[in-house]
């Protein structure tokens, strides 16, 4: 149990107290702080009222500007298409840009199949792809590991015995060994931050310029989106470019903004695809209370507020998408019945809400979520009944037995069925069953 290992808490109660800081300092200077929530919010909510027409509208301006734009439903998909392009291009292996969509959807193992090496290249990202780990948060992958534990990988891993672990040494060493990747790669990966409508451009924040490298040294970029980071207008980057770095790494602005739009002769890549992903995302969508989980911009702020994460650390919500916002995302993204533990991995205090940049209400969407898997439960549980009543004739007698008798003062299900029969009356059961008139008419 991650809960009781000592190091990692340790880890993670420095790494996210850090950051809480920084974040509540660079907040506190922005006066109309709130009214960047409120805007926010609203383009995010405006964007998902038009999600299809914003979509084919950034299809249009990406080809319009001689990038190339393939839809995939589901990682299997994305995928094929990713793997295609690649295969396409003989290369056999990749440099990416640290991208939780890709994770999502398994990318480095996809390719790996067909015998294609990704390279993480942002240095959390590597210390976890070196060590065989899994990312434990959203904006720093290897929360938990301390800089000891990464100098044994890196001597490990990059045959750098004698490392020490002062953090510049360890940079130092990362940057050596991908500086030749970067060099050498034919095709570059990318998720997508925002991807605007209007212009076709996309864009990725970060801070160790390992994205830019990625996005303009290989001739080839393919960039991965779901499709819910589209916004509507270049001007709503204004919005989400102040919101974004104070929340995520507590900074002003963010150290890389890579903004891109199609091809260009001679500037950066020759060839641009942008994969846009589904993978249930328009399921989401389509729940009133749920769909507000697509306003997320990723900025981890949650994560490093609530109190459940802290104590247990990124990997004990054994999905790419950790901490209160994957407790909304992930059961929609994979059906609830799949990850039905989620929604209850939250104590409902609230502090999410406060510190979400784009104010998602995460404990109302987690009461939701909640609701419908207690509905699961008791639909599966009915279920069963049902299934060893008709699976014997004798309960089956029995049971129409007592639906006689029992219909007349019931016309609606007492308990967690009450749903189904608040709006109908329970059809009349037959005076007479099937069973009965046989015998009556033809004997037993
Ligand atoms: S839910 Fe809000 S606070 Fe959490 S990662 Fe998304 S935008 Fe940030």
């Amino acid at each position: 149990m991650k809960v009781g290992d000592p190091q990692l808490r340790r880890n993670l109660r420095a790494a996210t107290r850090g950051i809480r800081q920084k974040r509540n300092a660079v907040v506190a200077e922005v006066e109309d702080w709130e009214e960047l929530r409120v805007a926010g919010e609203a383009i995010k909510r405006d964007a998902m009222g038009r999600l299809d027409v914003l979509l084919e509208q950034l299809e249009d301006a990406v080809t319009r500007a001689g990038g190339k734009v393939h839809w995939a439903r589901d990682a299997v998909e994305a995928n094929a298409v990713i793997g295609d392009l690649v295969a396409g291009h003989d290369a056999r292996e990749v440099v990416k840009v640290k991208s939780l969509t890709t994770d999502e959807i398994e990318l480095n193992q996809a390719l790996e199949r067909r015998g294609i090496t990704a390279i993480e290249t942002d240095l959390a990202e590597l210390i976890v792809q070196l060590s065989d780990d899994w990312p434990s948060h959203i904006l720093v992958p290897a929360i938990h590991r301390n800089r000891s534990e990464i100098r044994d990988v890196f001597a490990r891993e990059l045959g750098l015995e004698g490392l020490g672990d002062d953090p510049e040494e360890l940079t130092d060493a990362a940057r050596r060994h991908l500086r030749q990747a970067f060099l050498r790669a034919r095709v570059g990966v990318s998720g997508a931050n925002f991807g605007i409508a209007e212009t076709g451009t996309v864009g990725v924040v970060e801070s160790e310029g390992n994205g830019r490298m990625c996005t303009t040294l290989p001739p080839v970029l393919i960039t991965v989106m779901g499709i819910e980071k589209v916004l509507p207008a270049w001007r709503d980057l204004e919005v989400f470019l102040q919101l974004l770095p104070r929340s995520s790494t507590g900074e002003r602005m963010n150290p890389y903004t890579s903004l891109w739009t199609g091809v260009s002769e001679d500037d950066g890549p020759g060839e641009f695809h942008l994969v846009l992903l589904d993978n249930g995302r328009t399921r989401v969508l389509a729940d009133e209370v749920g769909r507000d989980a697509l306003h997320c911009i990723r900025c981890s702020a949650c994560l490093n507020i609530c109190p459940v994460y802290e104590r247990t650390g990124g990997h004990a919500y054994g999905s790419v998408y950790p901490g209160p916002i994957g407790a909304i995302l992930t059961p929609q993204l994979v059906g609830v019945e799949h990850a039905a533990s989620l929604p209850y991995a939250s104590s409902l205090c609230g502090a999410c809400y406060e510190v979400c940049p784009v104010k998602i209400y995460i404990p109302a969407v987690l009461l939701h979520l909640r609701a419908q898997t207690e509905k699961n439960l008791a639909e599966r549980t009915a279920m069963r009944a049902l299934a060893r009543v008709f699976g014997s004739a004798r309960l089956y007698e029995r049971a129409q037995g007592l639906a006689k008798l029992g219909q007349r003062p019931a016309r609606r299900v007492p308990g967690p069925l009450a749903t189904w029969t608040k709006t109908r009356d329970l059809p009349p059961v037959a005076k007479e069953t099937f069973r009965e008139w046989w015998s009556r008419e033809r004997g037993a």
